[in-house]
């Protein structure tokens, strides 16, 4: 089996969406995502996560465009 480089698992830049600084980058499987909320009818995002500018948890949503 050749390896495919399109696959599931999709790269997301988290932005704050308190002063929208990037803060993160992580990867989710888009799969798993649509699955949850076809299922269970929750997100992955958004995302509460420490925020070094606002130096406290903030929401971080996804950034779809990365560099
Ligand atoms: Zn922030």
């Amino acid at each position: 089996m050749a390896k495919t480089k399109k696959g599931p698992r999709q790269s997301a830049g988290l932005q704050c969406s308190v002063c929208k600084s990037f803060n993160y980058i992580t990867e989710y499987n888009k799969n798993n995502e649509t699955l949850m909320k076809q299922t269970k009818n929750i997100s992955t995002f958004p995302l509460n996560k420490y925020c070094n500018v606002c130096m406290k948890h903030t929401s971080h949503k996804m950034a779809k465009k990365l560099k």
